[in-house]
């Protein structure tokens, strides 16, 4: 969530296409947008033409309005033609969102397992109020206490909410699988860290890479810990797919990525996602030479203030950094008497 300088990077198209319309980034390949309700205020999604119907990359979420622009793009640029196939890069909302309701239509949806294990998990887990194994991962935290009394009364981010009921059956794809579409065969790789086996496709015949949200230029992707897995070591898992992906980066690549512009310069962008979270990792270190919270750490991480909207992503962000210090054995935490952790420096 760091804005990073465009430094050494490329960016064919300077501005993204108007809603309801595409543009064409190579042969039979669309790149379309969708809006999201926050921060980030929009998805990137792509359609390969499969001769008499598409592959869509990512859907946006289920919202009426986001069908209503899916129907014009359907009608519009994709030229009455069917979607066959949907193609869900990670379980986000804003990716997985509509893959359901394409299935309706008669699209087959391939995906890694985890995502769609995650997905499934997550439409059945609707909550009208956090539940306690949340609240108490916030108040572990160091969540202001302030946001912590508003969200305790509040519906939560409900997955089921944004994201159209998915079916029962899928088709499943791993790394080192070859699948076939718009024309081109495709080499599978997996990421993780953003999210849990994430899939990235590398074409054999030209230098496309379509990466969801494993490799964004201009922003770093979110890395979080949740109540779900509060040991996780999630920037390990990021760190190690950062390092994969550069063996396989070409400076010709065209990145097709999940938010913001398509780009070239892929070995530069792998240094710079890698070298983002070291410099943070340092910050962290020294800032932690006194005792601190998660929500305390958010100054040497994010050099920004943090506003509401982007609160909650900053805090599971600061939880990440944190864990995997500790997993490294650098840094260490003790329960303060109102019930969250403070980190500090291993005194080694
Ligand atoms: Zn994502």
């Amino acid at each position: 969530m760091t804005e990073t300088t465009r430094k050494g990077l490329n960016y064919p198209w300077d501005t993204p296409p108007d809603t309801g319309s595409a543009i064409e980034v190579a042969d039979g390949v669309l790149w379309m947008r969708l809006p999201l309700p926050m921060a980030l205020d929009h998805v990137n999604v792509y359609a390969l033409d499969e001769g008499d119907c598409w592959t869509v990359i990512d859907t946006g979420f289920d919202s009426g309005r986001t069908r209503a622009i899916w129907q014009r793009l359907l009608d519009g640029p994709l030229g009455g033609k069917p979607v066959s196939r949907i193609i869900g890069t990670h379980h986000h909302p804003d990716h997985i969102g509509l893959a359901g309701w394409f299935q309706s239509m008669g699209a087959t949806l391939w995906a890694t397992r985890t995502t769609w294990l995650f997905s499934r998990m997550l439409m059945l887990d609707a909550q009208d109020r956090p539940t306690p194994e949340t609240l108490a991962f916030w108040q572990q935290s160091g969540m202001d206490p302030a946001i912590l009394a508003k969200r305790r009364e509040e519906r939560p981010f409900n997955f089921a909410d944004v994201v159209h009921p998915m079916p029962v059956g899928f088709q499943r794809i791993q790394q080192d699988d070859v699948i076939e579409m718009g024309g081109r065969s495709w080499d599978v790789h997996i990421g993780n860290g953003h999210s849990p086996e994430h899939a990235v496709f590398f074409s054999r015949d030209d230098n496309l890479v379509i990466a969801g949200d494993q490799i964004l230029p201009s922003i770093s992707p979110n890395i979080g810990v949740y109540a779900t897995e509060p040991m996780a070591d999630p920037l390990a898992e990021w760190l190690e797919a950062c390092e994969r992906f550069a063996e396989l980066a070409r400076p010709d690549h065209l990145v097709l990525g999940g938010h913001k512009l398509p780009f070239t310069g892929m070995p530069t962008r792998m240094c710079q996602l890698i070298d983002n979270h070291h410099g943070a990792l340092k910050r962290l270190l020294k800032h932690l030479e006194t005792p601190q919270t998660a929500a305390g750490c958010f100054p040497p991480l994010f050099k920004r203030r943090i506003g509401d909207s982007e609160y909650g992503l900053a805090l599971v962000e600061a939880v990440a950094h944190l864990n995997h210090l500790m997993h490294l054995g650098q840094v260490t935490r003790e329960m303060s008497p109102d019930g969250a952790w403070l980190w500090q420096t291993s005194r080694a």
